[in-house]
């Protein structure tokens, strides 16, 4: 298998029992083509940041080694999440969801097109992604923005608690 790139996707999800969406989900990313789970964080319950009262988040973070290519492994993050019922609602945004796949980085690449922006472009201010990345690789470099582990520090607060 040539898998040589490597891929960080964050997870979250605050709907129809979240630790098993995660659960389930890593299992997805791990049986994706040309694609290896290399590392998972531990499990975070973590406050929402909306503006729409809802349930406390789970969130987490997984890295691959993939021979994807971005686009593709957006295509396959996005039939993940449609296959765990995810319904994007018009006009909503920041609203509960069932499960919500984000590819955060891949290698040091930048673009940003109408489908795709890396890095992503909230990830650099998210507790709830800088922390459980921090756990796998707290020197992780996030192009344009510094190591994980710096933002970290300086990242807003926000009520976050470790499941496992
Ligand atoms: P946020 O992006 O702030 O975390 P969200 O995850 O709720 O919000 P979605 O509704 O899941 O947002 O995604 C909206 C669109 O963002 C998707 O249709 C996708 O094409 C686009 N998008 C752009 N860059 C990325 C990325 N790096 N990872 C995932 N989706 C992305
Ligand atoms: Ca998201
Ligand atoms: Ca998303």
């Amino acid at each position: 298998m040539k898998a040589t790139h490597d891929a960080w996707v964050g997870l979250g999800a605050n709907l129809n029992d979240p630790r098993q969406q995660l659960l389930r989900a890593f299992e997805a990313l791990e049986a994706l083509p040309t694609t290896r789970l290399v590392a998972r964080s531990p499990l975070y319950l973590s406050e929402p940041v909306s503006d729409i009262p809802q349930d406390d988040y789970i969130n987490a973070v997984a890295r691959l080694k993939t021979a994807l290519e971005p686009l593709h492994l957006l295509d396959a993050l996005q039939d993940i999440e449609q296959k765990h019922g995810r319904q994007r609602i018009a006009g909503v945004v920041n609203g509960p969801r069932t499960l919500d796949l984000d590819l955060l980085l891949y290698d040091d690449r930048i673009m940003d097109t109408s489908r795709l922006t890396l890095p992503h472009p909230r990830m650099t201010a998210r507790r709830f992604v800088l922390q459980p990345m921090a756990d796998i690789d707290p020197r992780q470099r996030i192009p344009g923005a510094g190591t994980v582990g710096a933002l970290l520090a300086n990242a807003p607060e926000l009520r976050l608690q470790r499941l496992d």
